[in-house]
């Protein structure tokens, strides 16, 4: 751990203030783009970008809807082949390829999550023109499973050695109520060797995310005997009390500070216009920069449709046909958790920004490193390098140009972290 952090900071700064001869040693090839290797590794993307946005296009064009990722993990597993790492699928859904430490006793993840929020059936075909991609997924996150590619067969190219093993994943579940369940499973099975983290979603360089925002996913769901709307009039109706629980719900106050979010995101029930519905539901999505107030929320929630119910069971003129029911079910829950502002991990990421020549900002977000940070795991999440934009709709696209900046700073921020062997034990 110590011996980690003085690399790092080693990395961050000239190599002449140095103490200990310990340090001194160290310091010799310890600014990773002096060793010949690395700039090997660096020099790759540029001659290379081609052909990453070849597999980025490729991939994207894979359908990989939330729960029906296996055959873009089919393609990406032959992918880590042919870049030289064989990669295996674990049982939860994940592609894993592992880049051999010195030492195997810690391992740092490098993960892009596979899946997408877009349903079967959505066209998937890549519009290309010149630098510039479009299509569902292209950047969120094409060009992270792109990037994930691209750092693994640079690293094989230029032979480069870690210290600890890197686990290249292509993860499952990332979205929705996809609920994390990869990172949730490789944490699980790695957590008492896991030395960090570092996620790659979407593009652009201008940001590390290290905070983890919180999150919820709940259900609604209001059922009742449903009848015929004329000659059932007046009895209890479902998607009324849901209704009249919905709008208690909306007036909930929530704090600007912490940030408090909710979101009703979907709206269903009911069979046809003239009957009373027998089930009405809907789904929440509140998020929050305080678990205090995510579970107030919740709980606001619980309230609200109960008063809707109370509301619409009141009021029915006709009780004799049946009473409604109602449940609400967490779906899904997105821990938070933050990384320490000295992590070696955060180091490592500044000090390959300032090679690249790259100012980035922290943000507070959603994404596969809640998992880790949450369980005091040092995590971040990055983009890729190039832009993008229109996530999660139709119209997402992804441009490629300046893409290899965000390539070189990812690569040294995981061989920051992971530690780079010396060249003759390789
Ligand atoms: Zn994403």
């Amino acid at each position: 751990m110590k011996r980690a952090l003085v690399c790092v900071i080693l990395l961050a700064m000239p190599a002449r203030s140095v103490a200990s001869p310990q340090a001194s040693r160290q310091a010799q090839g310890s600014r990773l783009p002096d060793d010949a290797r690395v700039r090997a590794a660096l020099d790759w993307f540029s001659p290379n970008i081609s052909w990453v946005n070849d597999q980025q296009a490729r991939i994207t064009e894979i359908p990989a809807p939330p729960f029906q990722e296996a055959q873009r993990a089919g393609a990406v597993k032959e992918l880590f082949a042919e870049a030289g790492l064989p990669a295996q699928i674990d049982k939860t859904g994940n592609v894993i390829a592992e880049l051999r430490g010195v030492s195997e006793k810690e391992v740092v993840i490098v993960a892009a999550h596979l899946d997408t929020v877009f349903p079967a059936g959505t066209d998937v075909k890549v519009h290309r023109e010149g630098s510039r991609m479009t299509a569902p997924g292209i950047s969120d996150n094409g060009s992270g499973v792109a990037a994930l590619l691209a750092l693994a067969g640079a690293a094989q190219f230029a032979h480069l050695k870690p210290q600890r093993s890197i686990l290249f994943v292509g993860d499952v579940g990332e979205e929705g109520e996809g609920n994390l369940r990869g990172m949730r499973a490789l944490v699980d099975a790695y957590r008492s060797k896991l030395k960090a983290v570092v996620v790659l979603d979407g593009s652009g360089t201008d940001h590390v995310t290290t905070k983890a925002l919180a999150s919820r996913r709940l259900e609604a769901l209001i059922t009742g005997p449903g009848g015929h709307s004329w000659s059932d009039f007046g009895m209890p109706n479902p998607i009324n009390a849901l209704v009249r629980g919905s709008v208690r719900f909306i007036n909930t106050k929530v704090p600007a500070t912490p940030r408090t979010t909710f979101n009703i995101g979907q709206i269903e029930g009911g069979t046809s216009v003239n009957s009373v519905p027998h089930e009405a539901r809907l789904k929440v999505d509140i998020r929050s920069e305080s678990e205090d107030e995510l579970t107030r929320l919740e709980s606001a929630l619980r309230e609200c449709i109960a008063a809707g119910v109370r509301d619409e069971t009141e009021s029915a003129r006709d009780r004799s046909k049946g009473k409604l029911e109602w449940k609400v079910e967490l779906l899904g829950s997105r821990p938070g958790g933050e990384l320490a502002a000295d992590s070696a991990l955060l180091a490592a990421l500044r000090a390959a920004d300032e090679f690249v020549g790259n100012q980035s900002r922290i943000e507070r977000s959603s994404t596969d490193a809640n998992i880790p940070l949450s369980m005091g795991i040092d995590a971040i999440s990055i983009g890729v390098g190039g832009s993008g934009g229109g996530a999660h709709s139709l119209q997402e696209w992804y441009d490629s140009a300046g893409r290899e900046t965000g390539l070189k700073r990812a690569l040294l921020t995981i061989f920051g972290i992971a530690g780079l062997a010396e060249a003759k034990s390789r």
